[in-house]
């Protein structure tokens, strides 16, 4: 069975990239019908910022990617915690010490760093490597600080990773590195394999910097006898300046982009792409379509681009095919903020500007005009392509008073009906009736809809009293 896990060091900023792995390693799983687990990897306790295993978490959950499993947190499971295991890494790095592979080193910090060759390199000489049975029993009772180093065999390491392909290294090149530091704890190297062998991952999906650490995980599964997982390195994210995404540098979390106005599954679905294509050019995929499209096949080893711009895009693509109920509810508090009169229909208000916005908060900028009709200077009734000007719109908009305000249902459809009888009756053009009326009652170059809905969204008495404002305007410009 396929299992995949997300295993996030709570360093508090969930940036992109974190969430890409964690929603492909959601896809393997679910695209297998395997199981998603998260591990928090917290052994580092100098990184550790607090609150940020319930951000993670917070995250996973707002992004719709639930985990299967997890120890049993009082009715509901939590993640694994390694801080919570470091008995068993210490268990393991002592069965791997007995099988000499793996050995105690008492080197103080003084000696390490003289082994430093001035550029940073400071690979280990092996000098606790030929230390006694006895000696190193006599070092551990006298208390001398220890670590546990990994043993690295001679000779070549290769192995396959599904993105970046076969990829061999001299061992020559590796480190002895360490497994236990001194404070006990296991080194994140170390607690990583142990936990991927230990709860039965089948995928390892993470960041390609994690690519050159790979041969020396390789070498420990070897040592235990372990089976290697399948590995899929995923290459760099950039920002569209074409820089690594970093918080340092101002780009965004996930967090950041929900408090931007973003909805969770436009994220999810952007950054789904990025480093992934489907093999048709569908773009927009629900969370449920993606776990039944993505396969590795469709993994590209360049870096790629996260695209505000684009992002943006899909938001709106968002709201526009959202159920209009779905969307009336998510948009009720931004329309009651900005349309107070009760005689207004907010659901219409809801409909008109579903299709226009790509944000919530774009919402009272196109509807301002509901309320108080904007001072609006009279040359916005001069139209070329509309054919109209300040003469022939005083025109209409008296034709068209004079017809409303006998007009005895004030419905859209009759509304319509009437204005465009109008418009034939008087023998104009279109615009030449609509432009003047649509100006008139919204005060704006632009309005989420045309004269006729308008009228019938302001209702009769707000509408006739915008076609006599607009009447007394053309006529004071006239004089
Ligand atoms: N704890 C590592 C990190 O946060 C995870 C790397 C991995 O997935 O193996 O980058």
């Amino acid at each position: 069975m396929v299992r995949t896990r997300y295993a996030p060091s709570p360093t508090g900023y969930m940036h992109i990239g974190n969430l890409r792995t964690a929603l492909y390693e959601y896809l393997i799983a679910k695209r297998y019908g395997g199981i998603f687990i998260l591990r928090i990897e917290d052994t580092d306790r100098n990184r550790e910022v607090y609150g940020a295993v319930e951000k993670i978490r917070q995250t996973l959950r707002t992004a719709g990617l639930a985990y299967d499993e997890g120890p049993d947190a009082g009715g509901e499971f939590g993640p694994y915690v390694q801080s919570e295991r470091v008995e068993i890494y210490m268990r393991h790095a002592q069965e791997l010490v007995d099988k000499g592979k793996a050995y105690y080193c008492f080197c103080d910090k003084k000696r390490l760093e003289s082994l430093d060759d001035g550029l940073g390199n400071s690979k280990y000489d092996r000098r606790c490597l030929n230390l006694s049975k006895e000696e190193v029993k006599r070092n551990l009772d006298d208390g001398i600080p220890w670590v546990i180093r990994q043993l690295i065999p001679e000779g070549d390491t290769a192995f396959v990773d599904q993105v970046y392909g076969e990829i061999t290294i001299s061992n020559s090149e590796l480190d002895d590195q360490i497994l236990i530091k001194s404070d006990g704890m296991p080194t994140y190297n170390f607690a990583n394999v142990v936990d991927d062998h230990l709860m039965l991952i089948t995928h390892v999906v993470r960041g390609n910097e994690y690519l050159s650490s790979t041969p020396k995980y390789n070498l420990l599964y070897d040592a235990f006898g372990w089976q290697i997982p399948t590995y899929i390195h995923l290459p760099l994210i950039l920002n569209e300046k074409g820089e690594k995404l970093s918080k340092r540098r101002g780009d965004a979390s996930f967090e950041d982009l929900l408090e931007a106005g973003f909805l969770p599954e436009a994220i999810v679905n952007c950054i789904a792409l990025l480093g992934w294509s489907p093999s048709d050019n569908q773009e927009i995929f629900s969370l449920e379509e993606l776990s039944r499209s993505f396969d590795l096949k469709g993994l590209s080893k360049s870096p790629s681009t996260f695209d505000v711009t684009k992002l943006t895009w899909m938001n709106g693509e968002y709201f526009r095919r959202m159920d209009p109920e779905k969307f009336y509810e998510l948009s009720l508090g931004s329309l009651k903020e900005s349309v107070k009169l009760k005689s207004v229909d907010l659901k219409k208000v809801a409909e008109l500007v579903q299709p226009r916005i790509n944000f919530i908060h774009e919402i009272p900028a196109l509807v301002d005009f509901i309320d108080a009709l904007p001072e609006y200077d009279a040359s916005l009734y001069t139209h070329k392509k509309m054919k109209t000007n300040s003469q022939n719109s005083l025109e209409s908009l008296k034709k068209a008073l004079q017809a409303l305000e006998s007009l005895d249902c004030w419905d859209e459809q009759s509304l319509h009906a009437r204005i465009f009888k109008l418009i034939e009756e008087l023998g104009i053009k279109n615009g030449q009736m609509l432009w003047p009326i649509r100006t008139a009652l919204s005060g704006k170059p632009s309005s989420p809809c045309g004269a006729t809905e308008l009228c019938a969204l302001l209702g009769r008495d707000l509408s006739l009293k915008r076609l006599r404002l607009g009447i007394e305007k053309l006529i004071s410009c006239s004089d």
